[in-house]
């Protein structure tokens, strides 16, 4: 824990991956557990990890990115965080992100700009961007990011690590700071597969806090890791490989591909139709959930309150206005109107049909083949500042994690090599409950 401190004290001024340090905590539990010994069950015991600051953390500040949290503590810790506690593992900080993961590069922070591990004129990605950095600049072993449109696997690709996105109702979204309830996901961050595996056992299965949590078995991720995938069969829809993909991602691709079949793998061009309509579906479901997740933020019960205020009105209206930022605003005005009356048959319920649509489109694939395979992202991480005042394009370079999460699949970005010195994310996605062909998988790859 002293090691990791002073390493995050060093690498954090270049990286600027942490919002809030843990640190007189963390090294009381350290003293702890060196004086009662650990649990050698407990695979994590006494390792420092680093958690995306949307998942509350009782008595330790929880900001979401923004203003409005910027004081804020809870009391109470989510259920990933006392699976994690039960485990023995020590949290070190919290991580920056997307003002409450709002966005793909981290710049809507409101606190700072966490640069890419690899080149800090770039990009982390985001929104778990501080997650990936830390991971991929050495300062944590392991971190806890969240995933609603491809926030974990996005980071990873551009940061060159291991990004799981679990199965919608794998893992527990108590105190996970609600931004789009119906695709949101806690996931992990490691630098390798296996180590993604066991991290996900950690946090994994039913809670009666949350009704959306599974009670499917959670098998041991980490089993089977063996590097024997022959006669998997693997699908890569063609929309993967097309129009808007940077010619040296599907040059990484396609290497990817001739390793699987190598390793035993067969591989097929397979189509997802409708997944050129997911990045506009999700804009309108997303926007939708969160406009009614953030009404909570009212100045009245916690977080940031104006100052001046004549009546009620002004507490919402001046507090909210003070306090969020232009990415969630926008968000919050597009969400209300997808769902007024005269909007909602035109917007929201016709993405949700779409949405029925793009999850069609994946049960047809799984029908005959074990797991999807194509990029992450279609280009490498861009340079800060770049994209930042054009929200389409910004919006577009989710086009290829967005569908997963509409679908409710698990999804895992693992490096596939470079271009010009910047990571490339292979991104594999299985089937509904079969993280562990995923992880297979990735295991025989890397
Ligand atoms: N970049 C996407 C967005 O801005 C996804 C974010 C996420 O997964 N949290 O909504």
């Amino acid at each position: 824990v002293k090691e990791t401190l002073t390493t995050i004290k060093e690498r954090d001024q270049k990286l600027a991956a942490f919002l809030t340090l843990n640190e007189q905590a963390a090294l009381d539990q350290a003293a702890k557990l060196d004086q009662q010994g650990i649990d050698p069950a407990n695979i994590l015991a006494g390792i420092p990890l680093a958690i995306k600051d949307n998942i509350v953390t009782k008595n330790l500040r929880t900001t979401a990115a923004s203003k409005i949290l910027e004081n804020f503590q809870p009391i109470y810790d989510a259920t990933v965080m006392e699976k994690l506690a039960a485990q023995q593992a020590v949290t070190i900080g919290k991580t920056n992100l997307d003002e409450f993961a709002m966005g793909g590069s981290t710049e809507n922070s409101a606190f700072q700009i966490t640069k890419n591990a690899w080149d800090q004129t770039k990009v982390p990605g985001g929104s778990s961007g501080g997650s990936a950095a830390a991971v991929a600049g050495g300062e944590v072993l392991a971190a806890l990011g969240s995933d609603t449109g491809g926030s974990i696997r996005q980071p990873a690709a551009f940061n060159g690590i291991v990004g799981v996105k679990p199965t919608y109702g794998r893992v527990s979204r108590y105190g996970l700071i609600a931004f789009a309830s119906s695709l949101d996901q806690i996931g992990p961050f490691t630098r390798n597969v296996k180590d993604n595996a066991l991290l996900l056992n950690a946090i994994s299965g039913l809670d009666p806090h949350d009704s959306t949590s599974s009670n499917q078995k959670v098998p041991d991720f980490a089993a089977g890791l063996d590097g024997n995938i022959k006669n998997m069969k693997i699908a890569v829809p063609k929309e993967y490989l097309g129009e808007g993909i940077a010619e040296p991602v599907k040059a990484a691709i396609k290497q990817a591909i001739s390793t699987f079949e190598k390793l035993g793998a067969t591989v097929d061009e397979v189509s997802l139709p409708h997944s050129k309509y997911g990045v506009p579906v999700y804009y309108i479901i997303a926007s939708s959930e969160a406009s009614s997740n953030l009404q909570r933020f009212d100045g009245i019960r916690y977080g940031y309150r104006a100052q001046d205020v004549k009546n009620l009105e002004d507490v919402y209206v001046k507090s909210r206005s003070e306090a969020f930022g232009d990415e969630v605003k926008r968000r919050i005005m597009l969400g209300t109107f997808s769902l007024s009356a005269g909007t909602y048959d035109a917007f929201f319920k016709k993405a949700a049909q779409v949405r029925t649509l793009i999850c069609q489109d994946f049960a047809k694939v799984f029908a005959d083949y074990d797991l999807i395979l194509g990029p992450t992202a279609p280009t490498t991480a861009f340079g800060i500042g770049e994209d930042i005042d054009d929200p389409i394009t910004m919006y577009m370079n989710d086009i290829l994690t967005i569908p997963v999460n509409l679908a409710g699949l698990p999804g895992m970005s693992l490096p596939a090599g470079f271009a010009d010195g910047l990571p490339i994310g292979l991104q594999l996605i299985a089937n509904r409950f079969a993280e562990n062909t995923m992880y297979r998988a990735g295991y025989a790859f890397e």
